[in-house]
């Protein structure tokens, strides 16, 4: 459970009730279509959900990480395509809070708190665990620098009302020579690829976006040029806390169901749930998510406090992606021949928890995060 005050406690009962009535059995439908519900996202956004961690400062309404991510928890329970959504808008202001100059701050900040979206654009092709490998590349024109590329797997890539872009300002230098840009939606030469059709969070948008001789001002460099993989990888550092909240909501959701259905499935004359092998099953499920959100919250808690967070964001994004398919996949061992199939919630549960084992960093990539801090240089 998440400690809250009162401003805490009031948002989270507003965020239950959407997600209630107007999301959760909603997006059963968005889930098969694939298509991304614009109605309900547009709603979410409607209510600050796309800006939760807009600074005060910017005109966000500064809430304190345990109520971020509460809220978070409440989205991802009912969809995880929505709270990916919802996180991504967010992801994409962290390398401008890091980096970026104040007018960006302040522009990307108004677009959120509009009810647009950001999207962050660093994975390609080639480059996916080793974002290093960046081709995209920003060549200086004048004022302006002409960019050239293609980003893929990228969340909110057809919705975004401004871009986070990674692109090599310098191809010698390798990580020392990317560089980070501002771009809004509508830029020429800025174009969106297909949807993917995607395993899970399928609510969410996530396609490629292109680069043809796109011209930004040099205004649009966020920081100076040759730091944008350091403002991205510090970016994940802390956003990787988060993801474990994502992954605690479906193993939430996965407890939630998987009770309810065993006190109302009877065999051998009484509730599957009278059994002690199911609920030990189930004890199970309940340490590995409580156990999922704490870690998380505790690496929040540890931004929030400006202590070192790195190791803890990755083992908060590891854990929690882990076990939410392994509670997932519990949920449906105790539906049995129902968690599989499509008529009950808990198969859409696990395909949507293998996310948070790949994005923002892959499990192997979180072991080497954690592994490097615990051994140093030898
Ligand atoms: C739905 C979705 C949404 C996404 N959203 C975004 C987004 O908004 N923005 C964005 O920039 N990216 C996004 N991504 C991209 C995501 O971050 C990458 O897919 C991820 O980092 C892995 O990269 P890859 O797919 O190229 O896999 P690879 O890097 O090709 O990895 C393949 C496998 O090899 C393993 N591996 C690679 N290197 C090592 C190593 N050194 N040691 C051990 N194992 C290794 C990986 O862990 C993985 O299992 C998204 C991806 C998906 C699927």
């Amino acid at each position: 459970m998440y400690i809250l005050d009162d401003e805490g406690k009031d948002l989270l009962a507003t965020v239950k009730e959407f997600c209630e009535k107007e999301v959760k059995e909603q997006c059963k439908e968005y889930d098969v279509s694939g298509e991304w519900p614009k109605d309900i996202n547009d709603k979410a956004s409607e209510m600050g959900l796309n800006a939760l961690e807009v600074p005060e400062e910017y005109g966000g309404l500064g809430l304190n990480k345990t109520t971020i991510a509460a809220l978070y928890e409440e989205m991802s329970k009912a969809d995880a395509g929505l709270f990916t959504t919802m996180s991504a808008a967010n992801l994409a202001m962290k390398p401008l809070l890091i980096a970026g100059r104040e007018d960006q701050i302040q522009r990307a900040a108004t677009l959120l708190l509009e009810g647009g979206y950001g999207a962050f654009c660093l994975t390609e092709p080639m480059a996916g665990s080793d974002a290093s490998n960046n081709k995209t590349t920003a060549v200086k024109d004048g004022d302006d620098y002409i960019i050239n590329g293609r980003k893929c797997f990228i969340t909110n890539g057809g919705i975004a009302d401004f871009y986070i872009v990674t692109a090599m300002t310098d191809k010698e230098k390798g990580v020392k020579g990317m560089s980070a840009f501002l771009v809004e939606k509508g830029t020429p030469g800025l174009s969106a690829g297909n949807e993917e059709n995607k395993m899970g969070i399928r609510t969410s948008n996530t396609t490629d976006v292109v680069f043809e001789d796109m011209r930004v001002p040099a205004s649009a460099l966020i920081g100076e040029e040759g730091t944008g993989f350091v403002t991205c990888m510090e970016t994940l550092d802390i956003t990787r806390a988060l993801m474990g909240i994502g992954a605690t909501g479906i193993m939430q959701r996965c407890v939630d169901e998987a009770v309810a259905y065993s006190k109302q499935r009877i065999t051998f004359g009484q509730p599957i749930g009278k059994f002690q092998a199911i609920q030990f099953m189930l004890a199970d499920m309940e340490i590995k998510t409580e156990t999922a959100r704490q870690m998380s919250l505790h690496a929040m808690q540890l931004q929030e406090m400006g202590l070192p967070y790195s190791k803890e964001s990755a083992i908060a994004k590891c854990y929690s992606g882990d076990m939410a398919v392994q509670v997932a996949l519990d949920a449906i061992q105790i539906l049995g021949g129902y968690g599989y199939s499509r008529e009950y919630p808990v198969e859409k549960l696990l395909r949507d928890a293998k996310i948070f084992q790949l994005y923002e960093g892959t499990n192997q990539i979180q072991r080497m995060v954690i592994s490097r801090s615990i051994m140093g240089k030898f």
